[in-house]
């Protein structure tokens, strides 16, 4: 079976993204929209599929998945305070000084997403909400069918978000976590230890890692 060539507008999105700065290896990113769709394609059916992603930054991730839920007919809601984690503040690993807003000194990374999301032309179907997730978590009603975590990677804000997020995720629905690293030599830990806790819960099937990117599909309500 040959793979079918992709259409024109994945082709321009896997390039724009590829100029897009962050935190996501190109085959991450293409593993992730590609669980995207799946998830989607076996959600979606008298409904939208709803996606949510924790951590949005310059909106890398953003446009993957906002791919994924233009292609499906469903709307992406991407979530991050754009003040950057405590790994970006100034003096850390992933800080980059011309974030900082001189207004205030403080990282805002609103302007650079909404320039990735118009870029893209996704603004019909990307919905930003700029706040803390664990606030936006606990006011969230609607049913997900994709759920990427990907912001603050410190203990408490990784199991914030997994506490927060992973039971809005559907029967049927697909969870990914990022920078799950099982050897310590190669990153921080709350990442594999959300991911080792939803295996150990018996709520999820493994459906595939790649890079650090891992993803699950939930099989029965946690
Ligand atoms: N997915 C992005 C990288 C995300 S970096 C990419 O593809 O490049 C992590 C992000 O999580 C940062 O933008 C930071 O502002 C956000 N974040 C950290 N803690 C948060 C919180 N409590 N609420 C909302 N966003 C948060
Ligand atoms: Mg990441």
């Amino acid at each position: 079976m040959s793979t079918p060539a992709l259409s024109p507008r994945r082709l321009e999105l896997v390039a724009l993204v590829r100029l897009t700065r962050g935190f996501m290896p190109d085959d991450e990113g293409e593993a992730l929209l590609d669980a995207a769709l799946r998830s989607c394609r076996a959600f979606g059916g008298a409904e939208a599929p709803v996606l949510v992603e924790i951590g949005a930054w310059c909106g890398k991730s953003t446009l993957y998945l906002g791919a994924a839920a233009e292609e499906t007919g469903g709307v992406l809601f991407s979530v991050d305070h754009h003040r950057g984690s405590e790994e970006n503040q100034a003096g850390w690993e992933h800080h980059d000084a011309d974030l900082v807003d001189p207004a205030d000194g403080r990282i805002d990374t609103l302007p650079h997403w909404r320039r990735s999301v118009a870029g893209g032309r996704l603004e019909h179907c990307v919905v930003g909400l700029v706040g803390d997730s664990p606030t936006i978590a606990a006011a969230w009603r609607t049913p997900l069918a994709f759920c990427f975590i990907d912001g603050g990677h410190g203990a408490e804000p990784a199991w914030a978000d997994y506490r927060g997020w992973a039971p809005h995720v559907a029967v049927g629905g697909w969870l990914a976590i990022h920078d799950v690293f099982p050897d310590p030599k190669d990153g921080g830990r709350p990442p594999y230890e959300l991911w080792c806790d939803a295996v150990a819960s018996g709520a999820w099937d493994e459906d595939g890692a790649t890079g650090s990117l891992r993803v699950l599909r939930r099989v029965r309500p946690g």
